[in-house]
């Protein structure tokens, strides 16, 4: 499904990422490992086409990616979820996810008052859709809250569901079990696999909670200094010796 070829990023003096290559196939969970300043999140932002690569290719579905623009990426079947949340405060719960559906080519028709019943359409897919994903996260209950009252554990799940709502084929989830607390994480461990397992989700998972990495993936990269270091079943990994000398050691 993705295939990371060759790929460098460098930011002026800094080597971001050095010649790194690995496939991702289709329907697995996949975990990425790496000490700070590994390159983790640089490797999320060239494959959601934030960040642009110096050499490599990044090959989703057999077509390169490096051509699209960032707000196709939801077209074509990527999600991501982001490291700090990205969730308005001030908004409810329900508008956050619906933000998850919009695209710059319907928002073009809201200045076109002869498509009002066509949006309308729209609108309420999009909200039965949000509904399905606040029901499939358990969060339905909070669907009318304001986000800025929500506990963040929750915030972190709506953040999933968010991603979830254009349905994407691979879905990029950034330090998911960043600040939850030990029933958060099992959830989490638990949600992971229902999304690959009830929608047929490709996940590639940033994180530094072990636990959760080796529990849920089936395959591990793991990076260090922007080049990688292995690849494999997470119990291979887990006595890697490299591994353990530049992560797990030191973890
Ligand atoms: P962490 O686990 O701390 O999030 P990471 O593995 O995600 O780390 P990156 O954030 O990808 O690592 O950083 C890799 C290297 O690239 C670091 O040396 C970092 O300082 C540098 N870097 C990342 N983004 C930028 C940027 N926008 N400008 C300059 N340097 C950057």
């Amino acid at each position: 499904m993705l295939s990371v070829q060759d790929v460098s990023v460098h930011f002026g003096g800094i080597v971001a990422l050095d010649g790194v290559s690995f496939d991702i196939p289709s329907g697995q969970i996949v975990g990425l490992i790496g000490p700070n300043g590994a390159g983790k999140t640089t490797l999320f932002n060239c494959i959601s086409r934030l960040y642009d690569v110096n050499w490599g290719d990044i090959l989703f579905n057999g077509e390169s990616i490096l051509k699209s623009p960032v707000h196709r990426m939801s077209e074509i079947g990527l999600g991501r979820t982001f490291q700090n949340l990205a969730l308005f405060s001030n908004l409810s719960v329900l508008d956050n996810i619906m933000i998850g559906g919009h695209s710059t080519a319907k928002s073009d028709y809201i200045s076109n008052a002869l498509h009002l019943p066509w949006i309308k359409r729209e609108e309420k897919e999009l909200r039965k859709r949000a509904f399905e994903m606040l029901r499939f996260m358990e969060l339905e209950d909070t669907a009318l809250q304001r986000i800025g009252g929500l506990s963040f554990g929750i915030q972190k799940r709506l953040e999933i569901a968010r991603a979830l709502l254009s349905r994407p084929k691979l879905l990029l989830m950034d330090e998911p079990a960043g600040g939850l607390n030990h029933n958060e994480l099992s959830l989490l461990v638990d949600t992971i696999r229902r999304i690959r397992d009830e929608f047929g989700t490709t996940v590639l998972l940033v994180e530094h909670h072990m636990g959760v990495v080796m529990e849920v993936s089936e395959k591990v990269v793991a990076l260090n200094f922007g080049r990688k270091l292995a690849e494999g079943p997470p119990a291979e990994i887990q006595q890697h010796p490299d591994v353990i000398e530049a992560y797990l050691g030191t973890g």
